[in-house]
């Protein structure tokens, strides 16, 4: 019984156990590292694969994209020479009909330029081209299109830009898309009788764009989402809006290319507005 087990005997007895314990630990932690490495090594093949794959999708993207623009501009020439009575006279109904297959065409051939795009920047880093310039001189011509676009949804448009804007470094042609794009959102998720506004601020050392609507809203919990390649809010919103989820990818990519990063503020039923801020060239004003 315990009362005859002397001091030595128990010290011992304790000893071993412990020994037993720290072997069995070291046992658990060698068997726990071995996993951790193959789970690793398992993880680090299937990214790999998933990599591969995403490089076999942009791959695709582009060579179907590619092949699309071709078809499609046999078939924008011909619309052309028709709707212009080149191919022979045309009734009234005919050439409203033309233009109406004129306008899907271009259509398409934005959703195209939009796929190559897309297809491009998903293969590497956005590559710019920056040049100075002013960016009410670059914002001319997109805002003219849009008001077009605006007026035939009855979405009321504005411009609003401070007389003088600091000259910034910038991809004119890429910042220019990228504006036109949340400007297109703005309008298309916006009912009839709301408002779009494309604002420039100098604010401190920067020049910051803003594009803000009276729309449909995004809820904070989406804000990540939607700048996610083929992101949609919903399948229905597809259908009711059209578009292929790919802008606001394309435009965080130009944006952060640009070392700045676009930001959405959005209140559902209420409207959003997008924004991003260009650092003012030091070398002119
Ligand atoms: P697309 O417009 O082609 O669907 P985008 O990448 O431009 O794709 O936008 C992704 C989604 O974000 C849209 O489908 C829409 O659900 C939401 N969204 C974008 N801009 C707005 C906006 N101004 N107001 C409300 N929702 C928006």
């Amino acid at each position: 019984d315990l009362g005859c087990i002397s001091r030595e005997a128990l010290d011992q007895a304790i000893t071993e156990q412990i020994l037993q314990l720290r072997n069995a630990l070291q046992t658990a932690n060698r068997q726990l590292e071995r996993r951790v490495q193959e789970r690793t090594a398992e993880l680090e093949a299937a990214l790999q694969k998933l990599e591969a794959v995403n490089k076999l999708k942009s791959n695709i993207v582009a060579n179907i994209s590619h092949e699309l623009r071709t078809p499609l501009t046999h078939i924008a020439g011909y619309l052309e020479l028709m709707v212009t009575g080149d191919l022979g006279p045309l009734n009234e109904e005919q050439v409203r009909t033309v233009r109406v297959l004129i306008r899907s065409a271009e259509r398409l051939e934005r959703l195209i330029e939009d796929l190559i795009l897309f297809s491009v920047t998903e293969r590497g880093d956005v590559s710019l081209r920056l040049q100075p310039a002013r960016l009410q001189d670059i914002f001319v011509t997109l805002v003219e299109r849009i008001r077009q676009v605006a007026s035939e949804r009855k979405v009321n448009f504005e411009f609003i830009c401070p007389p003088v804007v600091p000259i910034v470094e910038l991809d004119a042609e890429k910042i220019s898309w990228t504006v036109y794009q949340l400007l297109d959102n703005a309008v298309k998720f916006t009912p009839p009788n709301g408002a779009v506004r494309l604002q420039v601020e100098n604010i401190d050392s920067f020049v910051q764009v803003s594009i803000q609507d009276t729309g449909i809203g995004i809820p904070a919990e989406r804000f990540a989402e939607i700048f996610e390649p083929f992101y949609q809010l919903d399948g229905s919103s597809t259908r009711k809006y059209g578009g292929t989820g790919l802008g606001l990818a394309l435009v965080k990519k130009i944006i952060e290319a640009h070392g700045s990063k676009i930001e959405v503020i959005s209140t559902p039923g209420e409207g959003s507005i997008f924004r991003f801020r260009l650092k003012a060239s030091p070398r002119a004003t």
